[in-house]
């Protein structure tokens, strides 16, 4: 059995950044009536019951924001929350996906562990196709996607610190077959020391690090324009682990910075901790 259950994270700061980010993108790819490929290659459960509490002081850290913005993303968002929140629920990236998805597109979601699986499958129904498979199998074994057009969302729980190095290699193998695929990969920034929950001591982070080197490792290897996006909803120093979280994207539709760059301010003044700087829009390989 798989340890990590995401329903202890549904609706954190990393979750709201995430979920606004795929919105974002898949608006733009809303924007041409040509059907696209949706691959989601960690979905989990599709949605999250609002109940189940979580570990985390900044469990759902959605219901923090005001949604008073002019912001098509965010306001999309809300839609889609409230439509949840009316059933105690939280919709996690499958649920956004669909509610975004037209008759045209092909969406494709991937679950390894059976018990979450089951959940997808049953909430997915004809929605799209589910999996149940390693999520860097199935991309290999998609690739190319029909339609050639679309974008992947792979989300790991990173919970060997091989998962790093999986995603640039399934990533930097994927782009072989499919040159000019958008890649969106999530990933966490953990500091160097946390405070242990049970003991309360201070201890080192074992994966600090490594998503910075994986990172870096994508931008020596690909080609491609790499777009980077992160949220720093608290402070390096507050030692919780995960201070922020962020999204690298490969090949991003066009001024998805600049729509970015409009959430993490909005994030920025109303659900990040005081002071918090670790925001930031950035190219790790420019558009040529
Ligand atoms: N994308 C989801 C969302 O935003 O709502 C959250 C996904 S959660 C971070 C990661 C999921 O990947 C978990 O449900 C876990 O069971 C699943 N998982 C773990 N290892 C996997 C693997 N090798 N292939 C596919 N899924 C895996």
């Amino acid at each position: 059995m798989l340890s990590y259950q995401h329903k202890y994270h549904a609706g954190n700061h990393a979750d709201v950044f995430k979920h606004l980010a795929l919105i974002a993108l898949l608006s733009k790819f809303n924007r041409k009536s040509k059907p696209y490929f949706y691959l989601d290659t960690h979905a989990g459960a599709g949605q999250y019951a609002l109940s189940s509490q979580g570990e985390h002081q900044d469990t759902y850290a959605f219901t923090q924001l005001s949604f008073e913005h002019a912001s098509e993303v965010l306001q999309g968002y809300k839609a889609i929350i409230e439509q949840y929140k009316n059933a105690n629920k939280y919709p996690g990236s499958p649920a956004l996906a669909i509610s975004m998805a037209r008759e045209q597109d092909k969406f494709h979601f991937n679950e390894l562990a059976s018990e979450i699986y089951r959940e997808l499958k049953y909430f997915v129904h004809r929605a799209g196709s589910t999996h149940q498979r390693n999520g860097f199998e199935v991309l290999k074994g998609l690739m190319p996607p029909k339609p050639n057009r679309g974008m992947v969302l792979i989300d790991p729980p990173y919970e060997n610190a091989d998962e790093y190095d999986e995603v640039s290699n399934a990533v930097e193998d994927a782009l072989k077959k499919w040159p000019n695929g958008t890649f969106a990969i999530w990933y966490p920034v953990l500091s160097s020391t946390r405070v242990n929950r049970k003991t309360k001591a201070l201890e080192k982070t074992p994966k600090a690090g490594l998503a910075e080197k994986m990172l870096l490792n994508l931008s020596q290897r690909l080609e491609q324009p790499i777009l980077v996006a992160q949220f720093g909803f608290c402070n390096e120093d507050s030692n919780i682990g995960m201070y922020a979280s962020g999204l690298c994207i490969v090949n991003p539709p066009y001024e998805l910075d600049e729509t970015l760059n409009t959430i993490l301010m909005i994030l920025d003044s109303e659900v990040s901790e005081n002071g918090a700087k670790g925001s930031r829009v950035y190219w790790l390989n420019e558009p040529k």
